[in-house]
């Protein structure tokens, strides 16, 4: 397997649409006016920086159903539901201009009729006004108030500029808490240790985020990735000296606490963003995170997730045949034969050279299928789960 260099997990340029694990990213805006110390952007020289649009939000959108066209346009009925992720190199609520941009974007969304929700990933505050126009739309929105605590514990500043601090993250959910549309999820990330000092704080924690509205959070580990500067992260406290890159440092004992709230509180905390999308959206989780060949004994059977999602999920099981035209779509794409795709169980094909992080995810979201490759041609400063026979079980 081809490990990742730093110089590797830097993308050259952002691309304006992309494929990622989750959702479909759409980032017509590059720069970050925050500045985290665990962040992708700040290798790439993108945060503390003031947002730069690159294209109008008509022509972002224009862009999107061009590259849907192109990716999906022979799927008729069953095209996929991927969610529309905007702004993922910047942050849509910390400036007024992101702010306005984020409400025509979503209006010109809503005006091409694609019945993908809305994502959006913060650590700042939707104005009252913003979240009235986004519920006229009628679109499903999902905000992901992005809130790790490390202030409440942390002697340090991990995050610095125009960020909520905990309190405000918690007005934050109850300011939306009323609005039909628009579904408040708390992204519970990077989790450590030290920012989940007990069992009892988890409680107290776990139990206002309800309180506040938040539909369920997602708790994510310290990405100490190729594309991350490790020397902020020790400086800051968040670790102790630099560690292998990888993906995730997991603090199994910081969940434990975080997932005993959960239950006692009856709120769900997740591990994967496509279960909250789930939830929000009332779908059936969509990359098969439920499946025990895709990680579930990790991802989905240790969660406190309601009884009617269980069963929605359930509902779906990984079809284990993989189609003929299916095969062809991949050997024909990668540009290699039918005989070089290896077949495996739980709709997994293995395939020899180097593949792109985005066609891996683009194979998950038409077809579900978990493309293996020999290693990966890196677009993103992080690596991801799918596509490793690493990355589940
Ligand atoms: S059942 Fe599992 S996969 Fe589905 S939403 Fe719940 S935790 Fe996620």
């Amino acid at each position: 397997m081809h490990e990742l260099t730093a110089r590797e997990a830097l993308p050259k340029h952002v691309p304006i649409i992309a494929e990622h694990d989750t959702w479909i990213s759409v980032d017509p805006i590059v720069g970050c006016p925050a500045n985290c110390s665990y962040c992708y952007l700040g290798p790439i020289g993108l945060k503390a920086r003031l947002p730069q649009p690159r294209v109008s939000p008509g022509r972002a959108v224009e862009m999107l159903c061009e590259y849907l066209d192109e990716t999906r346009s022979h799927m008729g009925g069953d095209i996929d539901s991927t969610p529309v992720c905007l702004g993922n190199y910047t942050d849509m609520l910390l400036t007024a201009a992101n702010q306005d941009y984020l409400r025509a974007f979503a209006t010109e969304l809503a005006g091409a009729d694609l019945s993908r929700p809305l994502v959006v990933v913060t650590k700042g505050r939707m104005p009252r006004p913003l979240a009235l126009a986004l519920d006229d739309l009628n679109i499903a929105v999902v905000i992901f108030c992005s809130q790790s605590f490390h202030r409440t514990t942390l002697e340090l500043r991990t995050e610095k500029g125009p960020v909520l601090a905990p309190d405000q993250t918690f007005d934050a959910g109850a300011e939306c808490r009323d609005i039909k549309n628009i579904a408040m999820v708390h992204f519970w990330r990077p989790v450590v240790r030290k920012s989940v000092p007990s069992a009892d704080w988890a409680v107290r924690a776990v139990r206002r985020l309800k309180d506040s509205g938040y539909r369920c959070s997602v708790a994510i580990g310290l990405s100490v990735g190729a594309g991350i500067a490790q020397e902020e992260l020790v400086q800051t406290g968040l670790l102790e000296g630099t560690a292998e890159a990888r993906d995730e440092l997991w603090d199994a004992e910081a969940w434990q606490d975080i997932n005993s709230a959960a239950a006692a509180v009856g709120y769900p905390v997740y591990r994967s963003t496509s279960c909250a999308i789930a939830l929000a959206t009332g779908r059936a989780e969509a990359l098969g995170v439920w499946d025990c060949r895709r990680g579930a004994a990790e991802q989905c059977l240790p969660c406190h997730c309601p009884r009617t999602q269980r069963d929605l999920c359930q509902s779906r099981t990984l079809q284990p045949e993989v189609a003929q035209e299916h095969l062809a779509w991949i050997a024909d794409t990668l540009g290699s034969s039918m005989s070089g795709l290896e077949v495996l169980p739980g709709r997994r094909v293995r395939t020899g050279g180097r593949v792109r992080q985005s066609m891996i995810s683009l194979t998950l979201h038409k077809y579900q299928i978990e493309l293996l490759p020999e290693s990966i041609s890196a677009e993103r400063a992080w690596l991801g789960r799918f596509g490793r026979e690493s990355g589940n079980e």
